[in-house]
């Protein structure tokens, strides 16, 4: 079970709540992973915003402090990362990518296999597994990427977007062959 990162990092989100801070040390000895391992989770959470590193540890929240100048560029299509649509897709290989939207997140997990695809309720900016979460695609707010894709924790939310906004209302495996038809099309036209 351990070995999903998915799983970990959703209960060290967890145990944060209930005991912050919490060191990498500890993280490793409750998951029974290696400290690498909880540090490639921590760095993942840490991208999302969900979490931040402090000495020798992790703790809920955002940083406060310019620590962190380097921002991140998205996997796919070099832009910067927003952190309200950023996605993290968990490779077998241990090997963490991020994607801008999820857009390119979804075009990303098409050559990549990742084991997990992390991704951001568009709403409650909640992480929710992407493999499960429905997809609004082509509506009419404005993310980075074209067609644009949105991401919601549950297909009444995603509908509901959709009266407003419109757009299709999709699972992650019809969004991911919109995106890659719609991808060819265009390659098709050079
Ligand atoms: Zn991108
Ligand atoms: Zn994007």
């Amino acid at each position: 079970m351990n070995s999903i990162p998915i799983v970990r990092q959703e209960k060290i989100i967890r145990w944060l709540a209930e005991e912050n801070p919490l060191s990498i040390d500890e993280l490793a000895r409750r998951l029974n992973v290696s400290s690498m391992t909880v540090h490639r989770d921590v760095d993942a959470l840490v991208r999302l915003g969900q979490v931040t590193k402090v000495h020798g540890g992790v703790k809920l929240g955002q940083s406060t402090t310019q620590s962190t100048p380097q921002m991140p560029t998205c996997r796919l299509c070099n832009s910067a990362i927003p952190e309200r649509t950023s996605v993290i897709l968990n490779l077998p290989s241990g090997e963490t990518l991020e994607a801008c939207c999820p857009h390119c997140g979804l075009m990303l997990a098409e050559s990549k296999h990742p084991t997990s695809i992390l991704m951001k309720d568009f709403i409650y900016g909640r992480i929710v597994n992407g493999l499960q979460a429905a997809f609004l695609v082509g509506c009419e707010i404005k993310l980075c990427c074209l067609p644009n894709v949105i991401c919601f924790a549950s297909m009444e939310d995603a509908t509901r977007f959709q009266m407003g906004f419109g757009g299709c209302v999709m699972s992650f495996g019809e969004a991911q062959h919109t995106l890659i038809n719609d991808h060819l099309k265009v390659v098709h036209e050079h």
